[in-house]
């Protein structure tokens, strides 16, 4: 008799993911007639054998304690069919057999303070990177920023009134994990590191620092007799990747640590090509708890390519049609070539 195969683990990549889809989404994968959004925030998708799916998305704060994440369960089970799925930008979607269950579920969402909204042409939850809960480097905290922000512009995710989606993101170093984004708020170190040489023989491997730099302005040295390390100032582009593996290279400076903001990065390839962002605006102040002048900023922007952009236009698509020239007249940020 043939023995029975056993199967073999699979150690890595994800799990497979038809296990917690929920059951109209799971018969119908791949098999959908076309969608319509009866309403912002509420997404309606119809499967070629009839089936209808009503998906409700709601933004999250995206760092959640553990209560916070009970409640949206609590929302799931009352409310909803018990699935939920979180989007790349950290929003929340419930799915839903029924059109009779979408109102009474918004309400509990709205009342809980988790707001509908973020589909189509909204201001999006804000993507943020992990800050201080997980990375060792931040030079300011992403997540409060993002707060600070979204509290002015949470009407534009509930509506749906900007020419296209508009993606935003925040990042805690220059590393930028964030990725690319419409508008992109991102720290820019602006002086070289300073070394406290008392350290960086007990904590940093020399060679892996050395080998870090990617202008090579870092050198192995002796300082007070005890190995350390020197920077070449003239040659530093103050980029911060020499920080992660030798903590004692402090970067991160309350006064020269500052904020810029990029614009017209997409990784999309609807209408027009994926686009890397530029930076239009650098220098502008690391300013904790609410940050206004990064705000300030970012909202001008915003509401010039709301009131400027063609419908359908992404703000790169956007500012490809005016010119540069024009981008920094039209929002009166200093140009670079001025
Ligand atoms: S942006 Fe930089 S500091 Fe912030 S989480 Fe990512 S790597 Fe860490
Ligand atoms: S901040 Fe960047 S450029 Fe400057 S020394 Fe460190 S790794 Fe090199």
């Amino acid at each position: 008799m043939a023995q029975p195969q056993m199967r073999r683990a699979i150690e890595s990549g994800v799990p497979d993911n038809q296990q917690y889809l929920h059951p109209l989404l799971k018969k119908n994968y791949g098999n959908w007639k076309y969608h319509d959004r009866p309403r912002p925030g509420v997404l309606h998708h119809v499967a070629h054998g009839g089936d209808e799916v009503w998906t409700v998305r709601a933004g999250t704060q995206r760092q959640m304690d553990v209560y916070t994440i009970r409640r949206l369960c609590d929302i799931a089970d009352q409310y909803a069919e018990g699935h939920v799925r979180f989007t790349i930008r950290s929003n929340i979607e419930f799915m839903l057999s029924s059109e009779a269950k979408v109102a009474p579920l918004v309400a509990a969402l709205e009342k809980n303070g988790f707001p509908v909204g973020g589909t189509g042409n909204s201001v999006s939850m804000i993507a943020h990177t992990q800050g201080w809960l997980h990375c060792d480097i931040p030079g300011t905290d992403a997540s409060g920023a993002v707060k600070a922000l979204m509290d002015e512009l949470i009407d534009e995710f509930r509506k749906e009134e900007m020419p296209n989606r508009v993606h935003l993101s925040t990042s805690c170093c220059e590393i930028n994990c964030g990725g690319q984004a419409d508008i992109a708020i991102i720290i820019q170190h602006t002086k070289p590191p300073k070394i406290n040489h008392d350290l960086v023989a007990n904590v940093c491997e020399r060679p892996a620092v050395v080998a870090r730099c990617p202008v090579a302005a870092i050198r192995p040295a002796l300082v007070n007799g005890k190995p350390s390390l020197e920077v070449d100032e003239k040659k530093c582009i103050c980029c911060g990747a020499c920080y992660p593996p030798c903590p004692p290279m402090q970067i991160n400076d309350p006064e020269h640590s500052k904020f810029a903001i990029w614009v017209g990065g997409k990784n999309s390839n609807a209408r027009a090509k994926p686009t890397f962002m530029k930076m239009v605006a650098a220098g502008i102040p690391n300013n904790p708890p609410r940050w206004p002048e990064v705000s300030e900023v970012v909202k001008r922007i915003l509401y010039v390519y709301k009131d400027d952009a063609r419908p359908w236009e992404r703000l790169s698509d956007w500012v490809e049609r005016i010119g540069w020239p024009r981008f920094f007249e039209k929002t009166d940020l200093p140009s670079p070539s001025t």
